[in-house]
C-alpha cells in the first residue's frame, strides 16, 4: 500500500465511495479510501434504496436533487447499474396541518426548480392503487423520486472514483490516527501506514469509533429499523406500471414496489437505540434478529391505510442499523479544533443524500469552501454540549419524529436544559417559553406566569402574538431588557492580533474604545460572518457574533491564524449578560454607575470596561432593536447580582423582560437581516447589502477582497412589507414577478410595532428597487408584497443614535 497520500477517506459505504468518486472526479489523483471489510459492510448494503427530494432544509433539498440526477451519469460512466426506478413519489396528507406543510414544500419546489405538484387523490390512487382516498386531504406528487439497488449505487461510486485514479484498499481497518506535528495524519492499517494530508471519517456505523481515533466524540447514534417486503400483492401485479414510492406522514410509513409486491416501512415511537457503547467491530453486513412487535401499532395504521397490505404475506423482514445525527441531518466538514480532520457522518439517507454530501465534501476539501451553503450539515452546528449521551437522546428523538410534523415555532422537548444561564429558574417561573441555541436555552417570550407558558405549534399566528407584541411596545417606548448569554464572544489579543483581523475582516479596525459592523468573507467574496468588533486596547479585541455560528466561526479563525502574535479564545460561556434597550435605557443605566453615561460621553458605537451595578461589565452602546442601546455582558457569576439590579431600577421606568421573538420582531421594521438567514455562504457582500460595511480602499488585503471588488450582482436582498391579514412569511417562501417565481423569502414575521407582516428575501436585481410589486405564495396563497427601501421604523436610525 502506498505511503503517501492528499486524501484518505475512511469507510466504503455509500458516503465515503461517493467523497472519493467526487475528489477523483474533480482532478485529485493521490486519494485513497481505506475500508475495513468489503464496500458496503456497514448500513449500506440492506437500505430500502428510496430517493426522494424533500428535505426541509432547501440546500439539502437542492443535493438530493442533485444525487438523484447523478445516478444516470454513474451508470453511463462505469457500465454499473444503479438499479435506478423512477415511478414518482405522493405524499400523502391526512391532516389540514400536514397539508399546510405539503404547500409549503410545493411552494419551495417552484425556486428549487423541482416539478412537486398537487394531484387529486384520485389520482393519487391511480399511482398507488393500495391507498384509501379516504383517509387524505391532499396529495403532492414528486416525478424524480424513486428508488435504487443501494449495493450497486456503492460500487457505481466506487468504480467510478477508480476510473478517475482514485485507489481503494478492502480488508484495510483502520487502527489508528495519529496527528503530525506539520498538520499531516498517519493512518494506521495491520496494512501499513499511510501519511494524509486530509483525514476524512466515513466509518457509517463506526462514525463514533473512527472518530475516538482522533480523540473526538461525535453525537451520533445507529438505530433499528425495520422494513418488510410481502409476497405478490394482486393489485401491484395488476398495476400495469410500478407503483409510486408512497410517503403517509401520520401512517408513518413509506412503500416502494418489489417485484409484485411491496416494501414498507415505518419508523417507530420508541426507536430502539442500537450498540449505544460502540458498534462491534465484528459486526459487517448483518441484519439484527426482527422484532415485529415493536413496530406492530404503527403496521395497524399502515393496515388501516392500505388496506390490501394488512392481507399480503411476508417475504422477508428486514431489521438493520442506521445512523442519525441530533437533528436528523449529517455531519459534515472540517471539525472545529482539529487540523485537516474531516467528517461525514450521521447520513440517514445515503442514497439521497450521498451524492450531495461527495460533491460538497469535495469542493470544499479542494476549493477551501463548498459550492453553497452547507450549514444544515455542518459538523460545527454541535460544539463541546453535543456530549455521547445527549447524541442518543436527540438522535432517538428524531428518529421517532422522522415523520412528524415539526411546526417552525415549535421547539423539541429532549435534551434540553443542557446548557442554561443562572436565571433559567426565574425565567420559567415569570412564564418564558424557552428555546435553545448552540445547546444553550435562551427566552422566546414571556407569558407573565408559569401556566400560560405554552405555544401552539402552528405554521399561522401562534398564541404568542400578543404576548410579543406587548413585549415590543415596552421596548419602544419605555425600556426592555434581555439576557445574551447567547451572543458570541471571541477574544483575539496579541501584538499580531490587529494586523490578523486586518486581514480577516472586510471593515476598518476601529480606533480603542470603539466598535464596527463587518462582514467577513469567503476568498470567493461569500459571506462567512456578519460580525461587530470592537477593539479594548491596541492588542485586545472582541468579536460579536452568531451563538449558533460560533464553532464554525471558531474553525475560520483558527484556520487562518498566523503561529505566532496572536491568541484566540472563544469567551461565549465566560460572559453572560443583558441588552437594554428603549427610549429610558439611559436613565436605567444611570442609576446604576458612576460614570457618564450622557450621550456625549458614551457614544453610540463605544466599547469600555465599566462597574455596573457593583459588577465588572464591559459594555457596548449598540442595539439590534433599533432604540437607544446597551448591551452589558458580565461574567456568569455575577449575571445573578446584575439581573436584580436592573431589574430593581427599572421597575418605576416600565422595565420589561423580552425574548427573542420580540427582537426578530424589531430588527424586521429596521431592514436588518440576520446570521443564518438573511446573511449565509449562499450569498456576497454586494447581493446582501453587506457591502456597505466594506472598506474597499483599506490597505488589508483582507480575504475575499478582489472577489468583492469585481461582484456585480444579479440579485439582491429587499425587505418587504406583505398584504396578509393573519399569517406570516417563515422563511423559504418563492417571490413572483409577473407571475413568474423569481427569488424566495430569507425570513420574514410580524413587525408589531409598525403593525405590518414583513418580509425579507433575494429578488433579481431589477425588481429590488422602493415600491416594486412583487407577489408571495404562502400557504398556498398569493399575497401582494411591496419593496420597501428603507426602515419603515425610524428610517434614519436617529432613536439609536441620541
Ligand atoms: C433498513 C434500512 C433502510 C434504509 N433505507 C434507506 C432508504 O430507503 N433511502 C436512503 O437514502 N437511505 C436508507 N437507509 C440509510 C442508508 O443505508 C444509510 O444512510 C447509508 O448506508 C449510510 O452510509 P455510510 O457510508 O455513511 O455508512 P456505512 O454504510 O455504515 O459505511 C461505513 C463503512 O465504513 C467502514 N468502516 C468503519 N470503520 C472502519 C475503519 N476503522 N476502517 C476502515 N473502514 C471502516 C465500514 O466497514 C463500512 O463499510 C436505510 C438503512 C437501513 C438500515
Amino acid at each position: 500500500m502506498q505511503s503517501q497520500a492528499k486524501v484518505v477517506v475512511i469507510g466504503g459505504g455509500v458516503v465515503g465511495c461517493s467523497i472519493l468518486y467526487h475528489l477523483a472526479k474533480m482532478g485529485w489523483k493521490d486519494v485513497v479510501l481505506l475500508e475495513r471489510k468489503e464496500l458496503t459492510s456497514g448500513s449500506s448494503w440492506h437500505a430500502a434504496g428510496i430517493i426522494h427530494t424533500i428535505n426541509s432544509d432547501s440546500n439539502i433539498a437542492r443535493l438530493q436533487g442533485y444525487t438523484i440526477n447523478l445516478y444516470k451519469e454513474l451508470e453511463d460512466l462505469t457500465g454499473q447499474s444503479c438499479g435506478i426506478h423512477r415511478p414518482g413519489g405522493i405524499y400523502l396528507a391526512s391532516t389540514k396541518e400536514r397539508y399546510d406543510y405539503l404547500k409549503q414544500e410545493r411552494a419551495k419546489a417552484r425556486y428549487l426548480g423541482l416539478d412537486s405538484d398537487f394531484i387529486s387523490l384520485e389520482h393519487a390512487r391511480e399511482l398507488n392503487p393500495l391507498i384509501d382516498p379516504k383517509k387524505y386531504v391532499g396529495a403532492l406528487f414528486e416525478p424524480v423520486d424513486g428508488h435504487v439497488d443501494p449495493s450497486g449505487v456503492t460500487h457505481a461510486y466506487a468504480k467510478g472514483a477508480r476510473h478517475y485514479g482514485a485507489k481503494i484498499h478492502r480488508e484495510c481497518p483502520v487502527i489508528e490516527t495519529n496527528p503530525q506535528p506539520d498538520g499531516t495524519w498517519n493512518v494506521v492499517t495491520p496494512q501499513g501506514t499511510v501519511n494524509a494530508e486530509v483525514v476524512v471519517n466515513a466509518g457509517g456505523l463506526w462514525a463514533r469509533e473512527v472518530g475516538r481515533l482522533a480523540g473526538i466524540d461525535l453525537p451520533v447514534q445507529p438505530f433499528e429499523h425495520h422494513y418488510i417486503i410481502t409476497e405478490t400483492i394482486p393489485e401491484v401485479r395488476d398495476h400495469g406500471r410500478e407503483v409510486a414510492v408512497t410517503v403517509d406522514y401520520e401512517g408513518n410509513t413509506y412503500t416502494r414496489q418489489e417485484h409484485d409486491g411491496l416494501l414498507y416501512g415505518t419508523y417507530e415511537l420508541k426507536p430502539q437505540a442500537w450498540a449505544v457503547n460502540g458498534t462491534p467491530q465484528d459486526f459487517a453486513a448483518e441484519l439484527l434478529p426482527d422484532d415485529l412487535g415493536s413496530i406492530s401499532e404503527r403496521l395497524e395504521i399502515i393496515f388501516d391505510r392500505m388496506p390490501a397490505l394488512a392481507n399480503a404475506g411476508i417475504k422477508k423482514v428486514v431489521n438493520g442499523p442506521f445512523t442519525f445525527g441530533p437533528d436528523g441531518n449529517p455531519l459534515i466538514g472540517p471539525v472545529p479544533g482539529l487540523k485537516n480532520y474531516w467528517t461525514a457522518v450521521g447520513v440517514m439517507a445515503g442514497f439521497c443524500q450521498g451524492g450531495g454530501v461527495g460533491l460538497c465534501m469535495a469542493e470544499w476539501i479542494i476549493n477551501g469552501e463548498p459550492g453553497i451553503d452547507v450549514w444544515g450539515m455542518d459538523v460545527a452546528r454541535f460544539g463541546s454540549f453535543a456530549t455521547r449521551d445527549w447524541g442518543t437522546i436527540k438522535s432517538r428523538e428524531n428518529y421517532s419524529r422522522r415523520f412528524r410534523l415539526t411546526y417552525p415555532n415549535e421547539t423539541l422537548p429532549e435534551g434540553r436544559r443542557q446548557k442554561t444561564t443562572a436565571l433559567y429558574d426565574r425565567f420559567i417561573a415569570r412564564g418564558a417559553v424557552m428555546g435553545v441555541s448552540f445547546g444553550l436555552e435562551h427566552a422566546l417570550w414571556f407569558a407573565g406566569s408559569k401556566d400560560k407558558a405554552e405555544e401552539t405549534p402552528t405554521f399561522r399566528r401562534s398564541n404568542a402574538f400578543s404576548y410579543v407584541a406587548d413585549e415590543v411596545k415596552a421596548v419602544r417606548e419605555h425600556v426592555g431588557m434581555i439576557e445574551i448569554a447567547n451572543y458570541a464572544k471571541h477574544e483575539f489579543k496579541g501584538p499580531g492580533a490587529a494586523a490578523f483581523l486586518d486581514r480577516l475582516l472586510a471593515n476598518n479596525l476601529p480606533k480603542t474604545g470603539r466598535l464596527a459592523l463587518t462582514p467577513m468573507l469567503t476568498p470567493m467574496g461569500k459571506l462567512y460572518g456578519d460580525l461587530t468588533v470592537a477593539r479594548l486596547d491596541d492588542e485586545t479585541f472582541m468579536l460579536f457574533g452568531s451563538g449558533a455560528a460560533q464553532d464554525m466561526h471558531r474553525r475560520w479563525f483558527e484556520m487562518h491564524m498566523p503561529e505566532t502574535g496572536v491568541t484566540y479564545r472563544n469567551v461565549t460561556d465566560e460572559l453572560h449578560g443583558f441588552a437594554i434597550s428603549g427610549p429610558k435605557a439611559r436613565t436605567l443605566l444611570s442609576r446604576l454607575t458612576r460614570d457618564d453615561v450622557s450621550n456625549g460621553a458614551l457614544k453610540f458605537r463605544d466599547i469600555r470596561r465599566m462597574v455596573v451595578a457593583d459588577v465588572p461589565v464591559v459594555l457596548t452602546r449598540v442595539s439590534f432593536s433599533g432604540e437607544l442601546g446597551y448591551e452589558i455582558y458580565c461574567a456568569p457569576q455575577f449575571h445573578m447580582r446584575l439581573f436584580e439590579a436592573l431589574e430593581g431600577a427599572g421597575a418605576d421606568l416600565g422595565l420589561r423582560l423580552y425574548g427573542g421573538r420580540a427582537l426578530m420582531s424589531m430588527r424586521l421594521e429596521k431592514n436588518w437581516g440576520v446570521w443564518t438567514l438573511d446573511f449565509r455562504p449562499d450569498f456576497t457582500a454586494a447581493e446582501s447589502g453587506l457591502d456597505a460595511f466594506i472598506a474597499f480602499d483599506k490597505k488589508a488585503d483582507f480575504i475575499g477582497k478582489a472577489a468583492a471588488k469585481a461582484d456585480k450582482p444579479a440579485k439582491r436582498l429587499v425587505t418587504m412589507v406583505v398584504d396578509t391579514k393573519d399569517v406570516d412569511c417563515l422563511g423559504d417562501e418563492p417571490i413572483f414577478h409577473g407571475g413568474k417565481c423569481v427569488g424566495y423569502v430569507s425570513s420574514g414575521g410580524y413587525a408589531h410595532y409598525v403593525k405590518k407582516s414583513m418580509a425579507m428575501g433575494y429578488v433579481p436585481a431589477q425588481w429590488a428597487g422602493d415600491g416594486t410589486e412583487l407577489e408571495i405564495e404562502l400557504l398556498g396563497e398569493f399575497y401582494k408584497a411591496r419593496v420597501v427601501a428603507r426602515p419603515v421604523y425610524d428610517p434614519d436610525g436617529q432613536r439609536m443614535r441620541n
